[in-house]
């Protein structure tokens, strides 16, 4: 490990996973203490990790404001679709893959109305198509888009999703989970009505909280409009605007954690420079997994800096078991693929990791091939053919 990393995990393995991933000892050792949920101390933390998320959003923040959520990711996916989601709403869910087939799931429970936009495993659903089924359906009043679809490592066009939007006249909300923080997300610029992310993804904290990002004036609108009492956007935004408290119990540490977390954010350069690191960890990976004869699934277009598909090996003495072993053994936690289509897994390239672990990465994948014994990494020729439909 170079210097500026100095080995976070005590001896455990990289979780080269979409998060929860591996975090730094500060942000461990933050979670050394207990907070009173009531205390002005704590207070200060949330108020912190509001407006320190707020500032993150550039131009037009002083429009938007933040509500943490207790819970998972998807947790906030669920309290932003039912708090600004009318129950005569209409909701455009465009899906590719397993984030967004969970968002249009989400939509089930609730009863809402929406339609799919289905793009299978990977495919990016774009501008055009959006404009189209708009055009086509006047119901719907908002459009749901996945950021970084984490089931394929796609970054998905979101820019020309949010013209196509705006364009109709229709909301825009999006799950930016794996991608906030890593990844440009201007909600003002492009006009977006609210977006989630969560504590465990690109800001490097740990599980315990997810976040909505929203225009006020919308949060204003949301009274009202859930589901859900626990996950009612309005009622935790209102009495932490009145109280500077969470509803219910927080997750103390994990807050404790996040601000740690923020703080190693700050000091690397906020947006830009955590986005640098991860696309120089993801080009020295994929450059490295590439000359050992891997294939990815996507061309570079749509390659994130988050976490990146591989196809399988077409050599019979590969076994994605054994494979994920030996790499374990060499200190690194890979991800099964989530391709219906061909074999494949993924390697994450965000937490506290360097291009030097990515190296570390690439060898130990060597030393997997040799082991198992297998001659080329090359994917069988239908993963090939299939991929061809991207650039179709
Ligand atoms: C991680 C993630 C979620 C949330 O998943 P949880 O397991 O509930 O934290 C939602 N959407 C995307 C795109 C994600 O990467």
């Amino acid at each position: 490990m170079s210097d500026a990393f100095p080995d976070p995990h005590l001896g455990e393995p990289f979780l080269l996973t979409p998060g929860p991933l591996t975090t730094s000892l500060e942000v461990k050792e933050a979670m050394l203490k207990d907070w009173g949920s009531w205390d002005d101390d704590f207070r200060a933390l949330t108020r912190d990790l509001r407006s320190r998320i707020l500032a993150l959003i550039g131009p037009g923040s002083e429009n938007y404001d933040v509500v943490p959520i207790q819970g998972s990711g998807s947790y906030a996916v669920e309290a932003m679709l039912g708090s600004f989601v009318p129950s005569d709403g209409k909701v455009l869910v465009l899906a590719n893959g397993a984030y967004g087939l969970r968002a249009a799931k989400t939509m089930e429970y609730l009863g809402r109305a929406f339609r799919l936009l289905d793009k299978g495993d990977y495919l990016p659903p774009r501008g055009r198509e959006v404009a189209a089924i708009l055009a086509d359906d006047p119901e719907i009043t908002h459009v749901l888009a996945i950021h970084c679809e984490t089931s394929s490592g796609i970054l998905n066009p979101v820019a020309e999703i949010a013209e196509a939007t705006a364009a109709a006249g229709r909301k825009l909300l999006i799950d930016s989970m794996s991608a906030f923080g890593a990844l440009p997300l201007h909600p003002a610029e492009i006009g977006c009505a609210a977006f989630v992310s969560s504590a465990n993804k690109c800001i490097e904290g740990v599980p315990g909280f997810g976040f909505v990002v929203a225009r006020k004036q919308e949060i204003v609108a949301a009274k009202g409009n859930s589901h859900s009492l626990s996950l009612d956007v309005h009622a935790q935004w209102e009495t932490m605007e009145k109280t500077g408290q969470w509803r219910f119990t927080p997750p103390t540490h994990t807050v404790a954690a996040f601000i740690e977390a923020l703080n190693a954010h700050e000091a690397e350069g906020g947006v830009p420079g955590r986005g640098a690191r991860y696309s120089a960890n993801r080009d020295v990976m994929v450059a490295g997994m590439r000359a050992l004869g891997f294939e990815t699934l996507l061309d570079d277009e749509w390659l994130s800096p988050i976490i990146v598909t591989f196809f399988c090996p077409a050599d019979p003495a590969f076994t994605f078991q054994g494979f994920y072993d030996s790499m374990k053994t060499q200190g690194f936690i890979i991800y099964p693929g989530k391709l219906t289509v061909a074999d494949s897994f993924r390697i994450g390239c965000i937490g506290r990791m360097d291009a030097d672990v990515m190296r570390r990465v690439v060898a130990a994948a060597d030393n997997a091939l040799k082991s198992m014994g297998v001659a080329s990494a090359a994917p069988p020729h239908a993963a090939l053919e299939e991929r061809q439909k991207l650039s179709a």
